[in-house]
């Protein structure tokens, strides 16, 4: 068998098909042989062979199942190179012709050949199952990365969905603004027409006015001319008169001459009757001389326009005259004077004409300077006209301007509230200030020590107090320490901006806390007198009013009422009560009145029965706030120092419309002079005076519970506890903002009070500085009274 494998060429992996073939060849030959001996190799030694057979080559490892099924199962495990080998392998047969051996080999070939089949089913079906399970964990890989898809898209629908109704509200708003803006628009338009409709008219009445002083020029002209000529008639008609008279006296003094010379004649004697008839002749011939005189006088008279070139001509008569007179001279020698008379005649004449043309030169003038103001006049009135013009239009813009101003004040006013209110809030919306006031002449008389120092560290300067009790100092810090020598309006500086918030929509509270005696009454107060000793509520009072007059030019009208309670002993006093002046316990304690606190949904408070009045002017809160002070003072004397025994509660409402801007705010300020907050063993209470004082003490401790419950934002705030923290609910957190003053005495004997006092305040403080405020109250105003 040896010898047959070396007559045949080893197979090569080149040509393995050919050998493959070789193999099926030579198997149906050694199959078609029955006495071919069995292989005996067993089946570790094939592999051993197989490997040699394939160059000790390694094949990759087959990724088909693991193949040691074991000969138990019927099925051997074989590799690519068994099975190559198997298929390669040769029958090894000494004797050719032995053909027992032969067929036992070629059966065990048959056996390993049918392993071999068997194990590449199994192969195959293990294969198949395979690919199922292969197929079946893909499909799941998918259904789940779909799934997943799925969900993500369904995800971004309902964001799309979100974003389309969104987007549909932003349309129907805009739609919304569009329909404003187009009614604006159509009222703008409306107004145009109507503006220029009155344009038309004024340019028609413009018209017609020019027209109007056209034709008043025209008749001034007109006028003018009428004038000149009547001037011309008249001074004519004078120079007529003037022609008319002297005629008349020449003619007389020539008659007078010629009576003369008649009589003259007359009484010469006879001889001379003849010369006499002669010169009567001539006297008749002057006569009608006089008479052509006359009648060119009448001409001159027609003719007085003319007068300058007729002189000429008529000197040139008056020469031929004045001969022709000298003749008659020559022979009469008696009409020298009526020549002479004539020579004055045309002399005066003369002058006439020269003061005439002279005359006619001042009205020419006259007429030229009346012109040259008529056409000055006409400029001016077109300049006043173009200068109408342009101030109309000056007018026009300044209006505009102003529009434009008022729009930007008004902007301004809401970006100033916004930044005030930011202001407030970076300050923080619950404050204290510690008011220490000066040392009183009854107070502490015989010792010199002093309790209340003020640190003058930088940090702390202006906001610290320190306290010194049996030789041990407490220090406190607050958000501004007012000393003893700090003026009312030093501390009302301060606060002015809480009473700016009231106006502008936001709810207040001030009050003020401490002993009886530490001066929160001349803090709130003040002391009557001096307008320096005012205290907050006047002060607050004048600043509301004149506010409200700065904001009414913007277009704000606001409407203020005041009213003013007592708390006492958890039962509410009207201080406004018509009829007060008779005061007594019982009517008070069980009036009728019920005074119910309510609160409505607008966060507004209500007290029925309580007397609310409409203010206009500080003058006018002036006069309630001493009603108020005299209807407690009533009861300080009757009820045993009861003003500093109960919450005096003043309470200004501010309600402001700007029809303009359509914008309305409802401010309250509420400023609260609180009882006298010393315990209950300095008081030495008992009965009356100890109700009294427990009464105090619940409603102060309810106050800072409802203080502390609200900084720590806890979902129980027990407004309920007293009256005045249920009165002053709707102030008392949410976006309003509160201020306590804590008046301290400096008092030797009052140093556990003023400690009490300042450690209580400093935990209200504490409601604010717990966590940074800053950033606290920049996220929401609701947040400002986080506690650490
Ligand atoms: P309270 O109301 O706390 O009982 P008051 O306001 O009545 O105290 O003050 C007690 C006294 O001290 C009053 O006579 C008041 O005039 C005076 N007083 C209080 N604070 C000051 C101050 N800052 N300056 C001057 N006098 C003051
Ligand atoms: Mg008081």
């Amino acid at each position: 068998m040896a010898s047959k494998n070396q007559n045949k060429a080893p197979p090569s992996p080149s040509n393995s098909k050919y050998s493959v073939d070789e193999v099926s060849v030579d198997k149906r030959r050694r199959i078609g042989n029955p006495k071919m001996p069995p292989n005996t190799v067993t089946r570790t030694q094939t592999r051993q062979a197989f490997s040699v057979v394939n160059g000790g080559q390694d094949l990759p490892p087959t990724s088909g199942p693991p193949s040691n099924c074991g000969s138990d199962c019927g099925v051997v495990g074989f590799t690519k190179e068994d099975v190559e080998a198997l298929l390669n392998e040769r029958l090894r047969i000494k004797n050719k012709f032995n053909y027992k051996e032969k067929s036992e080999q070629m059966a065990e070939y048959i056996k390993r050949l049918k392993q071999c089949i068997k194990w590449f089913q199994q192969l195959q079906e293990n294969y198949i199952t395979e690919l199922e399970k292969q197929k079946k964990s893909l499909m799941k890989a998918k259904e789940d990365e779909l799934n997943s898809i799925i969900v993500e898209l369904r995800k971004n629908l309902e964001a799309l969905q979100e974003k389309f109704s969104k987007e549909e509200f932003d349309k129907l708003e805009a739609l919304d603004s569009l329909s404003r803006e187009r009614d604006s628009r159509q009222a703008v338009e409306r107004l145009q027409a109507s503006l220029s409709e009155e344009l038309k008219r004024t340019q028609q009445d413009n018209a017609s006015a020019n027209q109007k002083m056209q034709s008043l020029n025209d008749m001034y002209k007109r006028l003018h001319e009428y004038n000149a000529s009547l001037q011309q008639y008249n001074s004519r008609l004078q120079s007529e008169i003037h022609t008319t008279n002297d005629a008349l006296k020449r003619v007389e003094k020539e008659k007078a001459a010629v009576v003369e010379n008649l009589s003259e004649l007359r009484g010469h004697n006879t001889s001379l009757q003849e010369q006499l008839t002669l010169s009567r002749a001539l006297h008749d011939e002057a006569i009608k001389q006089k008479e052509a005189l006359g009648s060119e006088v009448a001409c001159l008279r027609g003719e007085l326009q003319k007068v300058r070139e007729d002189r000429d001509c008529q000197l040139l008569q008056v020469q031929a005259l004045s001969a022709e007179i000298v003749k008659y001279k020559e022979c009469t020698g008696k009409s020298i004077a009526e020549l002479d008379s004539l020579t004055t005649k045309t002399n005066e004449l003369e002058s006439t004409c020269l003061s005439q043309s002279e005359q006619i030169r001042r009205l020419q003038e006259q007429l030229a300077f009346a012109e040259k103001r008529l056409q000055l006049s006409n400029m001016s009135a077109l300049e006043t006209r173009s200068e109408f013009e342009e101030q109309k239009a000056l007018i026009h813009d300044l209006k505009n301007r102003l529009a434009d101003a008022d729009l930007k004040i008004v902007e301004g006013e809401k970006l100033r509230k916004k930044l005030h209110n930011t202001i407030l809030e970076l300050k923080g919306n619950i404050r204290v200030f510690c008011r220490v006031r000066p040392l009183l002449s009854d107070d502490g008389v015989g010792t010199d020590t002093k309790v209340v120092s003020f640190p003058t560290a930088m940090e702390v300067l202006g906001r610290g107090i320190d306290l010194t009790q049996n030789g041990q100092k407490h220090s406190f810090t607050y958000d501004k320490v007012f000393m003893p020598d700090d003026s009312q309006e030093d501390v009302f500086v301060e606060i002015s901006q809480l009473v700016q918030s009231a106006l502008d929509g936001y709810k207040v509270c001030i009050f003020a806390y401490g002993q009886t005696g530490s001066g929160k009454t001349y803090t709130m107060m003040g002391k009557p007198g001096p307008p320096d000793q005012k205290g907050l509520i006047p002060r607050s009072l004048e600043q509301v009013f004149e506010t409200r007059q700065i904001l009414e030019a913007q277009g704000w009208k606001y409407e203020m009422q005041v009213s003013m309670l007592e708390i006492y002993n958890e039962t509410i006093r009207d201080l406004l009560a018509p009829n007060r002046s008779s005061f007594d316990v019982t009517r008070l304690e069980n009036s009728g009145k019920q005074y119910a606190i309510k609160h409505d949904a607008n966060g507004n408070t209500h007290v029925s029965d309580l007397t609310i009045v409409d203010v206009r002017s500080s003058k006018e809160v002036s006069y309630l706030l001493e009603r108020a002070a005299q209807s407690r003072s009533v009861g300080k004397t009757q009820m045993n120092e009861q003003s500093s025994r109960s919450h005096f509660v003043f309470t200004l409402r501010i309600m402001g419309v700007n029809e303009s801007t359509d914008q309305q705010v409802q401010g309250v300020l509420n400023l609260i002079d609180l009882a006298g907050s010393e315990r209950l063993s300095k008081s030495g209470s008992t009965g009356d005076r100890l109700k009294e004082t427990q009464a105090i003490n619940k409603s102060l401790s309810s106050l800072s519970d409802v203080i502390f419950a609200l900084a720590k934002k806890e979902e129980h705030v027990p407004f309920r506890n007293s009256k005045l923290t249920y009165l002053l609910q709707p102030c008392l957190g949410g976006d309003s903002k509160t201020l306590m003053f804590v008046n301290v005495s400096p008092d030797p004997s009052s140093v556990g009070e003023s400690l009490c006092s300042l450690r209580f305040a400093a935990r209200v403080n504490a409601c604010e500085i717990g966590i940074p405020r800053r950033q606290t109250n920049l996220r929401t105003s609701d947040s400002r009274l986080s506690i650490g």
